[in-house]
């Protein structure tokens, strides 16, 4: 009873922090401003754009699962940041790869989130269209991460993924294989990431970079 009520009053409260007042709050905004850094060295290398932090989680879960779209344009313009660090280093022209959601979830929320953040921020970087392709899919459902134990996750995302093969002669012929942008919104444990990487490589992809919005697994190096 009390989430639809609460879903009700999000369009007139802050959804970072509650504050009254529409849209984002100054507050809000101030305490999330994106840093990119590499949090994990690889390869591939992972890069973060965030901190998975106050009041980023109350942002994602009102994006994906309390119907606030609108959030959509300020969360891939924090990824915006990231992306356009990840192009300008790679030199070359890349493929972004959203990481796939569940296709019970897509559903569920009616969006693949994690596909429009990447193709809006992309849109954001000036990149061509079609540089994002969804190249993954998922073979077979696996549990929520956050239902599952730390040591499990790797093996509950095991096998769980597959990638179309490469192809050469596509999208410009003659340009060599294009590396390919990995991205996620979150990572936890890399699990998932881990996977896509996995699927990817054995469909004749190289990957470049893995791209998060967030990172939760190293607050530490965030303070
Ligand atoms: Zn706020």
């Amino acid at each position: 009873m009390l989430e639809p009520l609460a879903d009700l009053l999000l369009g007139a409260c802050c959804p970072g922090c509650g504050r009254p007042g529409g849209g984002l709050c100054p507050h809000c905004l101030e305490a999330v401003r994106p840093r990119p850094r590499v949090i994990v060295d690889g390869p591939p290398p992972v890069l973060a754009c965030l901190p998975y932090r106050d009041p980023l989680p109350a942002l994602v879960t009102a994006y994906k699962d309390r119907g606030a779209g609108w959030l959509g344009d300020q969360l891939a313009a924090w990824l915006a940041v990231g992306l356009a660090a990840a192009v300008a280093a790679a030199q070359t022209p890349v493929t972004l790869v959203p990481m796939p959601s569940d296709r019970a979830a897509v559903r569920r929320r009616g969006a693949d989130h994690c596909a429009d953040l990447v193709t809006a921020a992309s849109g954001l970087c000036g990149l061509p269209r079609g540089s994002v392709q969804q190249l993954l899919r998922r073979t077979r459902r696996v549990r929520d991460q956050i239902q599952v134990g730390h040591e499990e996750r790797a093996a509950n995302q095991a096998g769980s993924m597959r990638a179309d093969p490469y192809s050469p002669g596509s999208p410009d012929p003659g340009s060599g294989q294009r590396p390919v942008v990995l991205i996620d919104d979150i990572r936890t444990t890399g699990a998932s990431l881990d996977e896509g990487v996995r699927a990817l490589e054995a469909a004749g992809h190289r990957i470049l970079v893995c791209l998060v919005l967030a990172d939760a697994e190293h607050p530490a190096r965030w303070a």
